[in-house]
């Protein structure tokens, strides 16, 4: 594993379960007990029922790229030599509007386009920390 010498996410009480099901290679995100809507980012109600009976769940990462940028400037340290860089947008499959933020990977930046199926990849950046990116999917066989 290279030296990585980006800023790191720092995990909290709301986004511990997510860094850690990262850490395991499973994609985590909150979830209302009371009427199954996902929630993330994660917040401490359900914005759809108010209930603040809020848990933790394994969602599948594929999705669909909802939006996405290309990154030609240096907006961090660290990403110098990976200019230019895609940033996505992706609607997970298990909800309308259930939107995450990830880099898309394995893909050349002119075939990106906004509907196209990805999945979750993992990066293992550092010994404690994993980052859940995307990739296209790819066809069977
Ligand atoms: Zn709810």
């Amino acid at each position: 594993m290279s030296e990585y010498n980006k800023v790191l996410p720092v995990s909290d009480m709301w986004t511990r379960d997510y860094w850690e099901g990262a850490k395991r290679h499973e994609l985590i995100l909150k979830r209302c007990s009371a009427c199954d809507f996902y929630i993330h980012p994660p917040m401490p109600t359900c914005p759809r029922c108010q209930t603040e009976d809020v848990r933790s769940a394994v969602v599948s990462g594929k999705g669909a790229i909802y939006s996405f940028t290309v990154m030609h400037h240096i907006g961090n340290p660290g990403f110098d030599e990976e200019l230019p860089y895609a940033v996505v947008i992706v609607e997970l499959d298990e909800q309308k509007g259930l939107l995450t933020v990830g880099n898309l990977l394995d893909c050349p930046l002119d075939r990106i386009q906004i509907g196209m199926t990805v999945e979750v990849t993992y990066q293992d950046v550092t010994e404690e920390v994993t980052l859940p990116q995307f990739q296209p999917v790819r066809a069977a066989g």
